[in-house]
């Protein structure tokens, strides 16, 4: 068998191994999604409950500044109850406003501070929902996955098995560089030469469309591994292309 024809069975079990896991491949892209948004939520969650807990350290603050501006007003009030001027009444009452408005300021601040956790509270038990149903879909995407690997598992195998043994007829450097040239084109990497006159001798390449030179066919011909000038993929003759480019026969 020539190379051109051992590189086909190598190229025919590769297309048949992609088709038998075209599903499992779905199948594993949309787990992927799911774990990629149930990570993206996870983050979500993380810096809503850092911000939470940086509220309630700055409302536990708030609450000790509001405790010792009370003790101060309170020593303040005996203070003007025990004056004994008209004046020192007036120093002290003036100190106790003072102490009331930014007591009153440092609880309005503490009173939004909280409202704002009560927000992020209502967000976090959203993202909770949220993340819930996200599980839900990757835990059923998971057992998909099991599902189809299982289906295929055995003829899997077994075709993995002979492309295995269709790959060691092949040279390592030719393998390599048809490899490279499934990875990149996938069904384009071998193409077959296409017949598109016969009586004129007029042939193209069926990945690409283009024409080919009748070096081309006598290249194939001679068994040697022959690439599309203009696409570079990997050509073989099916059996009418070989039998129309032969010379010397009528048909
Ligand atoms: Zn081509």
């Amino acid at each position: 068998m020539d190379i051109t024809s051992r590189l086909l069975r190598v190229y025919q079990l590769d297309r048949q191994l992609a088709g038998l896991q075209t599903r499992l491949r779905a199948a594993e892209r949309f787990l992927e999604e799911q774990t990629r948004q149930l990570k993206a939520l996870d983050a979500k969650r993380g810096a809503i409950v850092l911000q939470t807990k940086q509220i309630a350290a700055s409302v536990a603050n708030q609450e000790n500044d509001i405790r010792s501006t009370e003790e101060r007003l309170e020593h303040f009030r005996e203070q003007m109850n025990n004056a004994r001027t008209n004046k020192e009444y007036k120093g002290f009452l003036t100190e106790v406003n003072l102490l009331k408005a930014d007591k009153s300021k440092v609880e309005e601040e503490a009173l939004a501070q909280m409202s704002k956790s009560d927000e992020l509270k209502a967000q976090l038990a959203q993202l909770d929902a949220q993340w819930a149903e996200r599980e839900k879909m990757r835990s059923l995407a998971e057992a998909d996955c099991a599902t189809r690997r299982a289906e295929i598992s055995d003829r899997l195998e077994q075709l993995t098995g002979e492309r295995a043994a269709a790959a060691s007829d092949v040279p390592a450097e030719i393998l390599a560089q048809y490899d490279r040239l499934f990875e990149l084109r996938d069904e384009d990497a071998m193409a077959p030469v296409e017949i598109t006159d016969r009586k004129r001798h007029e042939y193209n390449c069926g990945a690409c469309m283009m024409s080919l030179p009748m070096e081309t066919s006598i290249s194939l011909l001679s068994g040697k591994l022959t690439t599309c000038s203009n696409c570079q993929c990997i050509l073989f003759l099916p059996k009418e292309a070989a039998e129309a480019i032969t010379p010397g026969n009528k048909r």
